[in-house]
């Protein structure tokens, strides 16, 4: 879907809701902030 990245900022991107490990807190990521194997860790 297009949106809004969480980490870049970037506006009318492709992005996807993420759920943080660890949480359940959901983050949106745009294609460039999510790795690319779709694990996502700080
Ligand atoms: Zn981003």
């Amino acid at each position: 879907m297009l949106g809004k990245c969480d980490k870049c900022g970037m506006k009318n991107v492709e992005v996807k809701s993420i759920k943080k490990e660890n949480s359940e807190e959901q983050i949106t990521l745009c294609n460039q902030c999510r790795p690319a194997d779709g694990a996502y860790g700080y």
